[in-house]
Protein backbone atom coordinates (compact mmCIF):
# COMPACT_ATOMS: atom_id res chain seq x y z
CA UNK A 1 0.00 0.00 0.00
CA UNK A 2 3.03 2.90 1.14
CA UNK A 3 4.79 1.31 -2.29
CA UNK A 4 2.02 2.42 -4.63
CA UNK A 5 1.25 5.27 -2.42
CA UNK A 6 4.96 6.26 -3.32
CA UNK A 7 4.67 5.52 -6.99
CA UNK A 8 1.61 7.43 -7.57
CA UNK A 9 3.06 10.68 -5.97
CA UNK A 10 6.22 10.25 -8.57
CA UNK A 11 3.72 10.18 -10.97
CA UNK A 12 2.28 12.87 -9.98
CA UNK A 13 6.04 14.94 -9.41
CA UNK A 14 6.93 13.63 -13.13
CA UNK A 15 3.23 15.06 -14.29
CA UNK A 16 4.01 18.25 -12.39
CA UNK A 17 7.25 18.72 -13.90
CA UNK A 18 6.16 17.82 -17.21
CA UNK A 19 3.79 21.08 -16.96
CA UNK A 20 6.05 23.20 -15.44
CA UNK A 21 8.01 22.72 -18.79
CA UNK A 22 5.12 23.27 -21.32
CA UNK A 23 4.30 26.66 -19.38
CA UNK A 24 8.01 27.51 -20.25
CA UNK A 25 7.67 26.52 -23.46
CA UNK A 26 4.05 28.50 -23.77
CA UNK A 27 5.45 31.54 -21.98
CA UNK A 28 8.09 31.84 -25.03
CA UNK A 29 5.40 33.61 -27.33
CA UNK A 30 2.90 35.86 -27.01
CA UNK A 31 0.38 33.53 -28.71
CA UNK A 32 0.77 30.40 -26.76
CA UNK A 33 1.53 32.43 -23.32
CA UNK A 34 -1.99 32.21 -21.91
CA UNK A 35 -1.68 28.43 -22.16
CA UNK A 36 1.63 28.16 -21.07
CA UNK A 37 0.44 30.13 -17.85
CA UNK A 38 -2.68 27.05 -17.42
CA UNK A 39 -0.46 24.96 -17.61
CA UNK A 40 2.25 25.57 -14.88
CA UNK A 41 -1.12 26.79 -12.26
CA UNK A 42 -1.76 23.04 -13.00
CA UNK A 43 1.26 22.01 -12.21
CA UNK A 44 1.73 24.07 -9.03
CA UNK A 45 -1.80 22.87 -8.23
CA UNK A 46 -0.89 19.28 -8.35
CA UNK A 47 2.11 19.78 -6.72
CA UNK A 48 1.12 21.21 -4.01
CA UNK A 49 -1.74 18.67 -3.64
CA UNK A 50 0.49 15.70 -3.84
CA UNK A 51 3.38 17.69 -1.47
CA UNK A 52 0.35 18.62 1.43
CA UNK A 53 -0.21 14.57 1.01
CA UNK A 54 3.26 13.34 1.80
CA UNK A 55 3.75 16.06 4.37
CA UNK A 56 0.63 15.53 6.23
CA UNK A 57 1.67 11.56 6.75
CA UNK A 58 5.47 12.11 7.92
CA UNK A 59 3.67 15.34 10.28
CA UNK A 60 1.47 13.12 11.96
CA UNK A 61 3.48 10.53 11.97
CA UNK A 62 6.92 12.76 13.51
CA UNK A 63 5.31 15.01 16.12
CA UNK A 64 2.76 12.48 16.88
CA UNK A 65 -0.22 14.70 15.93
CA UNK A 66 -3.37 13.55 14.88
CA UNK A 67 -4.21 13.19 10.87
CA UNK A 68 -6.64 15.88 11.35
CA UNK A 69 -4.11 18.24 13.41
CA UNK A 70 -1.84 17.81 10.71
CA UNK A 71 -4.06 18.97 7.85
CA UNK A 72 -5.66 21.42 9.99
CA UNK A 73 -2.07 22.85 10.45
CA UNK A 74 -1.03 22.27 6.68
CA UNK A 75 -4.50 23.61 5.30
CA UNK A 76 -4.43 26.78 8.01
CA UNK A 77 -0.65 27.63 6.38
CA UNK A 78 -1.43 27.37 2.71
CA UNK A 79 -4.79 29.29 3.05
CA UNK A 80 -3.21 32.34 4.69
CA UNK A 81 -0.47 32.13 2.56
CA UNK A 82 -3.01 32.14 -0.60
CA UNK A 83 -5.32 34.77 0.95
CA UNK A 84 -2.40 37.61 1.27
CA UNK A 85 -0.75 36.52 -1.97
CA UNK A 86 -4.37 36.95 -3.58
CA UNK A 87 -4.89 40.41 -1.85
CA UNK A 88 -1.37 41.67 -3.06
CA UNK A 89 -1.28 40.33 -6.37
CA UNK A 90 -4.66 41.51 -7.13
CA UNK A 91 -3.74 45.17 -5.69
CA UNK A 92 -0.22 45.27 -7.36
CA UNK A 93 -0.26 48.09 -10.49
CA UNK A 94 1.61 46.92 -13.64
CA UNK A 95 4.01 49.74 -13.10
CA UNK A 96 4.82 47.85 -9.40
CA UNK A 97 5.14 44.49 -10.94
CA UNK A 98 9.18 44.46 -10.44
CA UNK A 99 9.13 45.70 -6.98
CA UNK A 100 6.32 42.63 -6.44
CA UNK A 101 9.00 39.86 -8.31
CA UNK A 102 11.99 41.06 -6.39
CA UNK A 103 10.23 40.94 -3.07
CA UNK A 104 8.59 37.57 -4.10
CA UNK A 105 12.39 36.22 -4.79
CA UNK A 106 13.53 37.22 -1.46
CA UNK A 107 10.93 34.90 -0.04
CA UNK A 108 12.62 32.15 -1.98
CA UNK A 109 15.52 32.86 -0.77
CA UNK A 110 14.29 33.52 2.80
CA UNK A 111 12.70 30.24 2.97
CA UNK A 112 15.93 28.21 1.81
CA UNK A 113 17.94 29.75 4.10
CA UNK A 114 14.97 28.69 7.20
CA UNK A 115 15.10 25.40 5.38
CA UNK A 116 18.68 24.92 6.29
CA UNK A 117 18.70 26.17 9.90
CA UNK A 118 15.39 24.07 10.65
CA UNK A 119 17.05 21.07 8.61
CA UNK A 120 20.28 21.35 10.64
CA UNK A 121 18.16 21.60 14.13
CA UNK A 122 16.55 18.78 13.27
CA UNK A 123 19.54 16.06 12.02
CA UNK A 124 22.31 17.70 14.53
CA UNK A 125 19.87 15.20 17.26
CA UNK A 126 21.04 12.14 15.28
CA UNK A 127 24.20 11.57 12.85
CA UNK A 128 23.85 13.69 9.81
CA UNK A 129 25.71 13.11 6.96
CA UNK A 130 28.90 15.08 5.59
CA UNK A 131 26.85 15.02 2.11
CA UNK A 132 23.66 16.77 3.60
CA UNK A 133 25.82 19.16 5.97
CA UNK A 134 27.51 20.12 2.57
CA UNK A 135 23.76 20.37 0.91
CA UNK A 136 22.55 22.73 4.13
CA UNK A 137 26.14 25.33 3.40
CA UNK A 138 25.54 25.61 0.06
CA UNK A 139 21.43 26.16 0.40
CA UNK A 140 21.93 28.48 3.32
CA UNK A 141 24.21 30.71 1.02
CA UNK A 142 22.48 30.70 -2.11
CA UNK A 143 19.42 31.43 0.29
CA UNK A 144 20.38 34.60 1.89
CA UNK A 145 22.44 35.68 -1.09
CA UNK A 146 19.27 36.13 -2.81
CA UNK A 147 17.52 37.10 0.02
CA UNK A 148 19.28 40.19 0.78
CA UNK A 149 20.08 40.95 -2.65
CA UNK A 150 16.25 40.64 -3.63
CA UNK A 151 15.60 42.64 -0.92
CA UNK A 152 18.19 45.87 -2.16
CA UNK A 153 16.96 45.55 -5.92
CA UNK A 154 13.21 45.62 -4.41
CA UNK A 155 14.24 48.73 -2.65
CA UNK A 156 16.00 50.15 -6.17
CA UNK A 157 13.08 49.40 -8.09
CA UNK A 158 10.45 51.07 -5.22
CA UNK A 159 13.00 54.40 -5.29
CA UNK A 160 13.65 53.74 -1.74
CA UNK A 161 17.11 53.18 -2.75
CA UNK A 162 18.81 55.37 -5.44
CA UNK A 163 19.74 53.99 -8.70
CA UNK A 164 23.03 55.11 -8.83
CA UNK A 165 25.85 52.42 -8.23
CA UNK A 166 27.71 52.11 -4.67
CA UNK A 167 30.81 51.81 -6.26
CA UNK A 168 32.87 51.27 -3.45
CA UNK A 169 36.88 51.41 -3.23
CA UNK A 170 38.44 47.68 -3.51
CA UNK A 171 34.58 46.80 -3.60
CA UNK A 172 36.28 43.55 -5.63
CA UNK A 173 38.13 42.69 -2.25
CA UNK A 174 35.64 43.36 -0.34
CA UNK A 175 33.40 40.42 -1.90
CA UNK A 176 36.15 38.42 -2.08
CA UNK A 177 36.98 39.12 1.48
CA UNK A 178 33.05 37.61 2.17
CA UNK A 179 33.58 34.99 0.06
CA UNK A 180 35.97 33.38 2.00
CA UNK A 181 34.65 34.00 5.08
CA UNK A 182 31.67 31.79 4.30
CA UNK A 183 34.02 29.08 2.90
CA UNK A 184 35.89 29.18 6.28
CA UNK A 185 32.84 29.22 7.98
CA UNK A 186 31.23 26.34 5.90
CA UNK A 187 34.96 24.59 6.61
CA UNK A 188 34.25 24.74 10.30
CA UNK A 189 30.56 23.82 9.83
CA UNK A 190 31.69 20.56 8.54
CA UNK A 191 34.38 19.94 11.10
CA UNK A 192 32.54 20.71 14.36
CA UNK A 193 30.21 17.55 15.62
CA UNK A 194 26.50 18.55 15.81
CA UNK A 195 24.62 20.34 17.14
CA UNK A 196 27.59 22.61 18.13
CA UNK A 197 27.92 24.43 14.30
CA UNK A 198 24.87 26.81 14.45
CA UNK A 199 26.85 29.16 14.77
CA UNK A 200 28.92 28.74 11.78
CA UNK A 201 25.50 28.73 9.92
CA UNK A 202 24.60 32.11 11.15
CA UNK A 203 27.44 33.58 10.36
CA UNK A 204 27.45 32.09 6.47
CA UNK A 205 23.99 33.60 6.87
CA UNK A 206 24.91 37.21 7.87
CA UNK A 207 28.23 36.93 5.50
CA UNK A 208 26.18 35.89 2.70
CA UNK A 209 23.54 38.40 3.30
CA UNK A 210 26.74 41.54 3.13
CA UNK A 211 27.82 40.19 0.41
CA UNK A 212 24.08 40.03 -1.57
CA UNK A 213 23.39 43.18 -0.63
CA UNK A 214 26.60 44.45 -1.45
CA UNK A 215 26.70 43.06 -5.39
CA UNK A 216 23.40 44.57 -5.98
CA UNK A 217 24.22 47.51 -4.00
CA UNK A 218 27.12 47.90 -6.85
CA UNK A 219 24.84 47.53 -9.96
CA UNK A 220 22.83 51.24 -10.84
CA UNK A 221 21.20 52.53 -13.84
CA UNK A 222 19.72 50.63 -16.86
CA UNK A 223 21.71 47.14 -16.06
CA UNK A 224 19.00 46.70 -13.30
CA UNK A 225 16.80 44.27 -15.40
CA UNK A 226 19.21 42.38 -16.10
CA UNK A 227 19.49 42.15 -12.08
CA UNK A 228 15.93 41.11 -11.58
CA UNK A 229 16.60 38.13 -14.19
CA UNK A 230 19.73 37.23 -12.34
CA UNK A 231 17.88 37.51 -9.19
CA UNK A 232 15.10 35.28 -10.77
CA UNK A 233 17.93 32.66 -11.54
CA UNK A 234 19.58 32.22 -7.90
CA UNK A 235 15.97 32.10 -6.54
CA UNK A 236 15.61 29.03 -8.61
CA UNK A 237 18.88 27.58 -7.58
CA UNK A 238 17.88 28.53 -3.57
CA UNK A 239 14.74 26.26 -4.42
CA UNK A 240 16.40 23.66 -5.33
CA UNK A 241 19.21 23.63 -3.43
CA UNK A 242 15.85 23.21 -0.68
CA UNK A 243 14.96 20.24 -2.31
CA UNK A 244 18.31 18.62 -1.78
CA UNK A 245 17.76 19.42 2.19
CA UNK A 246 14.23 18.27 1.78
CA UNK A 247 14.97 15.41 -0.22
CA UNK A 248 11.92 16.53 -2.74
CA UNK A 249 12.49 16.07 -6.58
CA UNK A 250 10.05 17.73 -7.70
CA UNK A 251 11.31 20.85 -5.82
CA UNK A 252 14.72 20.03 -7.12
CA UNK A 253 13.39 19.62 -11.09
CA UNK A 254 11.24 23.01 -10.14
CA UNK A 255 14.26 25.08 -8.93
CA UNK A 256 16.41 23.76 -11.80
CA UNK A 257 13.97 25.08 -14.23
CA UNK A 258 13.84 28.44 -12.54
CA UNK A 259 17.44 28.59 -12.04
CA UNK A 260 18.50 27.61 -15.62
CA UNK A 261 15.48 29.63 -17.11
CA UNK A 262 16.95 32.86 -15.57
CA UNK A 263 20.01 32.16 -16.38
CA UNK A 264 19.37 31.76 -19.89
CA UNK A 265 17.39 35.05 -19.33
CA UNK A 266 19.99 37.16 -18.13
CA UNK A 267 22.25 36.33 -21.55
CA UNK A 268 19.76 37.26 -23.91
CA UNK A 269 19.19 40.69 -21.96
CA UNK A 270 23.25 41.14 -21.35
CA UNK A 271 23.43 40.54 -25.25
CA UNK A 272 20.38 42.60 -26.25
CA UNK A 273 22.09 45.54 -23.50
CA UNK A 274 25.45 44.85 -24.89
CA UNK A 275 26.54 43.92 -20.87
CA UNK A 276 29.30 41.31 -19.95
CA UNK A 277 27.14 38.82 -17.55
CA UNK A 278 30.06 38.73 -15.46
CA UNK A 279 29.88 42.54 -14.18
CA UNK A 280 26.57 41.89 -13.38
CA UNK A 281 27.70 38.82 -11.54
CA UNK A 282 30.02 40.36 -9.68
CA UNK A 283 28.60 43.43 -8.86
CA UNK A 284 29.83 45.75 -11.60
CA UNK A 285 32.69 44.81 -11.90
CA UNK A 286 34.66 46.66 -14.65
CA UNK A 287 31.52 49.36 -14.51
CA UNK A 288 31.94 53.24 -15.45
CA UNK A 289 31.52 55.35 -12.44
CA UNK A 290 28.04 57.02 -13.32
CA UNK A 291 28.08 60.35 -14.42
CA UNK A 292 24.57 61.25 -12.60
CA UNK A 293 21.72 59.71 -11.65
CA UNK A 294 18.12 60.71 -9.99
CA UNK A 295 14.90 62.12 -11.28
CA UNK A 296 16.06 65.99 -11.82
CA UNK A 297 18.60 67.17 -14.20
CA UNK A 298 19.17 70.51 -15.03
CA UNK A 299 18.22 70.56 -19.45
CA UNK A 300 21.24 71.39 -21.53
CA UNK A 301 19.64 73.92 -23.97
CA UNK A 302 16.01 75.26 -25.16
CA UNK A 303 13.75 72.25 -26.43
CA UNK A 304 10.69 73.07 -29.00
CA UNK A 305 7.52 72.72 -27.66
CA UNK A 306 4.08 71.64 -29.71
CA UNK A 307 0.50 71.24 -28.90
CA UNK A 308 -1.45 68.25 -29.31
CA UNK A 309 -2.89 70.17 -32.28
CA UNK A 310 -0.03 70.41 -33.74
CA UNK A 311 1.04 66.87 -32.88
CA UNK A 312 -2.44 65.92 -34.75
CA UNK A 313 -1.91 67.88 -37.90
CA UNK A 314 1.61 66.54 -38.14
CA UNK A 315 0.50 62.70 -37.53
CA UNK A 316 -2.31 63.75 -40.34
CA UNK A 317 0.17 64.43 -42.83
CA UNK A 318 2.44 61.33 -42.20
CA UNK A 319 2.45 58.44 -44.98
CA UNK A 320 4.23 55.93 -42.06
CA UNK A 321 4.26 56.43 -38.03
CA UNK A 322 5.86 54.53 -35.23
CA UNK A 323 5.31 54.18 -31.84
CA UNK A 324 7.70 53.77 -28.45
CA UNK A 325 6.15 53.35 -25.95
CA UNK A 326 8.41 53.10 -22.48
CA UNK A 327 7.58 53.54 -18.53
CA UNK A 328 5.67 56.31 -18.87
CA UNK A 329 2.82 54.96 -21.17
CA UNK A 330 2.24 52.06 -18.29
CA UNK A 331 2.53 54.74 -15.57
CA UNK A 332 -0.16 56.29 -17.11
CA UNK A 333 -2.22 53.35 -18.18
CA UNK A 334 -2.16 55.60 -21.57
CA UNK A 335 -2.30 51.91 -23.89
CA UNK A 336 -5.92 52.06 -24.38
CA UNK A 337 -6.00 55.53 -26.01
CA UNK A 338 -2.93 54.78 -27.37
CA UNK A 339 -4.27 52.00 -29.46
CA UNK A 340 -7.53 53.91 -30.26
CA UNK A 341 -4.54 56.29 -31.92
CA UNK A 342 -3.23 54.39 -34.09
CA UNK A 343 -6.37 52.30 -35.32
CA UNK A 344 -7.70 55.84 -36.38
CA UNK A 345 -4.59 55.99 -38.05
CA UNK A 346 -4.47 52.99 -40.17
CA UNK A 347 -7.99 54.01 -40.90
CA UNK A 348 -6.71 56.86 -42.62
CA UNK A 349 -4.14 54.42 -44.31
CA UNK A 350 -0.60 55.16 -42.33
CA UNK A 351 1.24 52.55 -41.89
CA UNK A 352 1.66 52.39 -38.17
CA UNK A 353 4.04 49.56 -36.12
CA UNK A 354 5.40 49.70 -32.57
CA UNK A 355 9.14 49.70 -31.51
CA UNK A 356 9.83 47.63 -28.68
CA UNK A 357 13.03 47.88 -26.48
CA UNK A 358 14.02 44.86 -24.61
CA UNK A 359 14.32 46.62 -21.53
CA UNK A 360 11.50 49.26 -22.54
CA UNK A 361 9.50 50.35 -18.67
CA UNK A 362 10.52 47.86 -15.63
CA UNK A 363 9.93 44.10 -16.43
CA UNK A 364 10.95 42.23 -19.34
CA UNK A 365 8.34 42.19 -21.76
CA UNK A 366 6.45 44.99 -19.98
CA UNK A 367 5.08 46.75 -22.91
CA UNK A 368 4.22 43.36 -24.73
CA UNK A 369 1.84 42.68 -21.56
CA UNK A 370 0.29 46.26 -21.99
CA UNK A 371 -0.34 45.97 -25.85
CA UNK A 372 -1.51 43.00 -25.84
CA UNK A 373 -4.05 43.62 -22.87
CA UNK A 374 -5.40 46.59 -25.32
CA UNK A 375 -5.85 44.50 -27.86
CA UNK A 376 -2.72 45.71 -30.29
CA UNK A 377 -2.54 43.07 -32.92
CA UNK A 378 0.87 41.18 -32.55
CA UNK A 379 1.64 41.83 -36.31
CA UNK A 380 2.44 45.23 -35.51
CA UNK A 381 4.70 45.06 -32.65
CA UNK A 382 7.99 44.95 -33.79
CA UNK A 383 11.42 44.10 -31.72
CA UNK A 384 14.41 46.50 -31.95
CA UNK A 385 16.77 44.52 -34.32
CA UNK A 386 13.25 44.15 -37.01
CA UNK A 387 12.72 47.96 -36.93
CA UNK A 388 15.62 50.38 -35.90
CA UNK A 389 16.91 50.13 -39.95
CA UNK A 390 12.86 51.70 -40.51
CA UNK A 391 13.43 54.99 -38.76
CA UNK A 392 15.55 56.10 -41.58
CA UNK A 393 11.86 55.81 -43.77
CA UNK A 394 9.61 56.82 -41.40
CA UNK A 395 7.93 60.64 -41.43
CA UNK A 396 6.80 60.43 -37.73
CA UNK A 397 8.34 58.84 -34.41
CA UNK A 398 5.79 59.03 -30.91
CA UNK A 399 7.89 58.20 -28.29
CA UNK A 400 5.27 57.50 -25.29
CA UNK A 401 6.70 57.97 -21.74
CA UNK A 402 9.70 56.48 -22.89
CA UNK A 403 13.32 57.83 -22.09
CA UNK A 404 16.58 55.80 -21.66
CA UNK A 405 15.76 53.36 -24.61
CA UNK A 406 16.02 56.22 -26.98
CA UNK A 407 18.49 58.33 -25.69
CA UNK A 408 21.41 58.43 -27.90
CA UNK A 409 24.56 59.37 -25.91
CA UNK A 410 23.92 55.49 -25.11
CA UNK A 411 25.97 55.48 -28.67
CA UNK A 412 28.20 58.61 -28.42
CA UNK A 413 29.32 59.72 -25.00
CA UNK A 414 31.70 56.95 -23.39
CA UNK A 415 31.19 58.80 -19.88
CA UNK A 416 27.52 57.49 -19.68
CA UNK A 417 26.17 55.57 -17.12
CA UNK A 418 24.16 53.98 -20.07
CA UNK A 419 26.78 53.92 -22.96
CA UNK A 420 27.63 51.03 -25.14
CA UNK A 421 23.73 49.68 -24.63
CA UNK A 422 21.72 49.64 -28.08
CA UNK A 423 18.96 51.87 -28.31
CA UNK A 424 15.65 52.51 -30.48
CA UNK A 425 17.58 55.03 -33.37
CA UNK A 426 14.24 57.42 -33.35
CA UNK A 427 16.05 60.68 -34.42
CA UNK A 428 16.77 59.23 -37.80
CA UNK A 429 12.88 59.49 -39.03
CA UNK A 430 11.73 63.24 -40.19
CA UNK A 431 9.83 64.10 -36.92
CA UNK A 432 10.40 63.12 -33.39
CA UNK A 433 7.18 63.95 -30.72
CA UNK A 434 8.34 63.28 -27.51
CA UNK A 435 5.74 63.05 -24.89
CA UNK A 436 6.17 62.94 -21.12
CA UNK A 437 5.15 65.51 -18.29
CA UNK A 438 8.48 67.35 -17.70
CA UNK A 439 12.06 67.51 -18.73
CA UNK A 440 13.02 64.88 -16.02
CA UNK A 441 15.36 62.18 -16.59
CA UNK A 442 14.81 58.28 -17.01
CA UNK A 443 15.97 55.82 -14.53
CA UNK A 444 19.01 55.84 -15.35
CA UNK A 445 18.99 59.34 -14.38
CA UNK A 446 20.84 60.70 -17.15
CA UNK A 447 19.68 64.01 -19.85
CA UNK A 448 18.63 62.84 -23.11
CA UNK A 449 19.94 65.20 -26.03
CA UNK A 450 17.34 63.74 -28.23
CA UNK A 451 15.32 66.61 -26.91
CA UNK A 452 17.35 68.88 -28.30
CA UNK A 453 17.40 68.26 -31.60
CA UNK A 454 16.19 70.39 -34.51
CA UNK A 455 13.71 67.28 -35.49
CA UNK A 456 12.24 66.98 -31.73
CA UNK A 457 9.25 68.46 -30.60
CA UNK A 458 8.28 67.89 -27.11
CA UNK A 459 4.51 67.57 -26.03
CA UNK A 460 4.13 68.07 -22.16
CA UNK A 461 1.41 65.96 -20.13
CA UNK A 462 0.35 62.89 -18.68
CA UNK A 463 0.44 60.56 -21.60
CA UNK A 464 -3.02 59.55 -21.30
CA UNK A 465 -4.60 62.91 -21.44
CA UNK A 466 -2.11 63.94 -24.23
CA UNK A 467 -3.10 60.97 -26.18
CA UNK A 468 -6.12 60.83 -25.57
CA UNK A 469 -7.02 64.98 -27.19
CA UNK A 470 -4.27 63.64 -30.13
CA UNK A 471 -7.16 61.31 -30.94
CA UNK A 472 -9.97 63.94 -30.56
CA UNK A 473 -7.93 66.28 -32.59
CA UNK A 474 -7.11 63.01 -35.16
CA UNK A 475 -10.73 62.34 -35.15
CA UNK A 476 -11.85 66.00 -35.87
CA UNK A 477 -9.59 66.54 -38.89
CA UNK A 478 -10.70 62.62 -40.31
CA UNK A 479 -14.66 63.87 -39.74
CA UNK A 480 -13.66 67.50 -41.71
CA UNK A 481 -11.80 65.65 -44.45
CA UNK A 482 -14.79 63.15 -44.82
P1 LIG B 1 12.59 55.65 -18.47
O1 LIG B 1 12.50 55.33 -17.02
O2 LIG B 1 13.92 55.88 -19.06
O3 LIG B 1 11.74 56.96 -18.80
C1 LIG B 1 10.38 57.03 -18.54
C2 LIG B 1 9.92 58.46 -18.79
O4 LIG B 1 8.51 58.45 -18.68
C3 LIG B 1 10.46 59.44 -17.77
O5 LIG B 1 11.46 60.25 -18.31
C4 LIG B 1 9.21 60.24 -17.33
O6 LIG B 1 9.45 61.63 -17.58
C5 LIG B 1 8.10 59.73 -18.25
N1 LIG B 1 6.83 59.56 -17.54
C6 LIG B 1 6.61 59.07 -16.31
N2 LIG B 1 5.32 59.10 -16.01
C7 LIG B 1 4.68 59.63 -17.09
C8 LIG B 1 3.33 59.92 -17.39
N3 LIG B 1 2.33 59.69 -16.51
N4 LIG B 1 3.05 60.43 -18.60
C9 LIG B 1 4.02 60.70 -19.51
N5 LIG B 1 5.33 60.45 -19.26
C10 LIG B 1 5.65 59.91 -18.07
O7 LIG B 1 11.80 54.49 -19.22
P2 LIG B 1 12.20 53.65 -20.50
O8 LIG B 1 11.06 52.72 -20.72
O9 LIG B 1 12.64 54.55 -21.60
O10 LIG B 1 13.49 52.83 -20.06
C11 LIG B 1 13.43 51.84 -19.05
C12 LIG B 1 14.52 52.07 -18.02
O11 LIG B 1 14.24 51.27 -16.87
C13 LIG B 1 15.88 51.63 -18.54
O12 LIG B 1 16.90 52.41 -17.97
C14 LIG B 1 15.96 50.18 -18.01
O13 LIG B 1 17.27 49.71 -17.93
C15 LIG B 1 15.33 50.38 -16.63
N6 LIG B 1 14.78 49.14 -16.06
C16 LIG B 1 14.11 48.26 -16.87
C17 LIG B 1 13.66 47.07 -16.36
C18 LIG B 1 13.05 46.06 -17.29
O14 LIG B 1 13.11 44.86 -16.99
N7 LIG B 1 12.44 46.49 -18.38
C19 LIG B 1 13.79 46.73 -14.90
C20 LIG B 1 14.46 47.76 -14.14
C21 LIG B 1 14.93 48.92 -14.70
P3 LIG B 1 8.58 62.73 -16.81
O15 LIG B 1 8.76 62.49 -15.37
O16 LIG B 1 9.17 64.02 -17.29
O17 LIG B 1 7.16 62.57 -17.26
Amino acid sequence: MIGSIASVQRLAYLAAAMLFIFSLRGLSTQETARRGNASGILGMVLAVAVTAFALRGSMAGAAGASGADAWGLLAGGIAAGAAIGAVLASRVAMTSMPELVAILHSFVGAAAVLVGLANYLEASAEASSAVHAVEIVVGVFIGAVTFAGSVVAFGKLRGTLGSKPLLLPGRHLFNAILMLGCVVLGGMFLSVPSPGALWALLGITALACVLGAHLVLAIGGGDMPVVVSMLNSYSGWAAAAAGFMLSNDLLIVTGALVGSSGAILSIIMCRAMNRSIWNVIFGGFGAAPASSAGGKVTPAGPVQEASAQQVADMLAAARSVIVVPGYGMAVAQAQHPVKELTTLLQKRGTKVRYAIHPVAGRLPGHMNVLLAEADVSYELVKEMDEINEDFGDTDVTIVIGANDIVNPSALTDASSPIYGMPVLEVWKSAKVVMMKRSMNAGYAGVDNPLSYRDNTVMLFGDAKATVTKLVAALQAATSEAA
